[in-house]
């Protein structure tokens, strides 16, 4: 790829602009979560100066140490969107905003009891293969009330990870699945939809996508 980050936002946000045409929706309505991991910091940096705002990142650890030099974003907000282990919650609460893959009880009570209002949302798993964490849609009802019980905790929305396919038709039907159960639940926000199926994801409702590769190029290799 020899575009630069420049060009490659104007080339996300006009695939941004068609889908919300198509289905009769607004650009404000979307959050485009830039996903940075295995970046580093100086990419989020430059990003940031470019215009975007809000970043995901999948590792704790690996943000932790981004995060010193990244103090000079004051706009920044930073969701986690790769799995969280209660043990890492703590930590987890210092350094994100939002925590978009809560998927129990006991991580949900770990983090209300780091003491810092924090947005969160339920990853949910809809089928055995892509990502392997996710509360099924069954433990939602129990799930979404120990979340509201919690004080510290603002409950926006639900996020899940298809099974990786390269054609978007075949996600399709699980965001619109995912749209479904969050329409049950009364819940406002969608995180859906990475680099090859944002369309299709903003065409069933999505409010959040989460792109890299599309940004950013592939991800350096460790
Ligand atoms: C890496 C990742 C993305 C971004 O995927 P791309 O295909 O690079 O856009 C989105 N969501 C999650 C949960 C990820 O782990």
């Amino acid at each position: 790829m020899t575009e630069t980050l420049s060009e490659r936002i104007e080339q996300v946000e006009l695939r941004m602009q068609t889908a919300i045409r198509r289905s009769h929706r607004r650009r404000d309505e979307i959050t485009l979560v830039a996903v940075t991991k295995k970046f580093p910091a100086a990419v989020i940096c430059e990003a940031y100066s470019l215009g975007l705002r809000v970043f995901g990142e999948n590792y704790v650890q690996e943000f932790e140490q981004k995060h010193p030099a990244l103090s000079g974003l004051p706009e920044a907000r930073f969701h986690l969107i790769g799995h969280l282990q209660s043990n890492k919650a703590r930590q987890a609460a210092e350094l994100f905003h939002t925590l978009e893959t809560v998927d129990s009880e006991k991580l949900a009570r770990r983090l209300n009891e780091a003491g810092k209002l924090l947005e969160v949302m339920i990853e949910v798993k809809l089928s055995p293969e892509g990502a392997k964490a996710g509360a099924a849609p069954e433990e939602l009802p129990a799930l979404i009330d120990a979340i509201r019980g919690c004080p510290n905790l603002k409950l926006t929305g639900l996020m899940t990870m298809p099974p990786w396919n390269p054609d978007p038709e075949t996600t399709r039907p699980f965001f619109r699945r995912l749209a479904e159960l969050a329409r049950n639940h009364q819940l406002p926000q969608l995180s859906m939809g990475m680099s090859h199926d944002l369309e299709a994801a903003i065409e069933e409702g999505a409010t959040h996508i989460r792109v890299g590769t599309a940004l950013f190029g592939p991800r350096p290799k460790p």
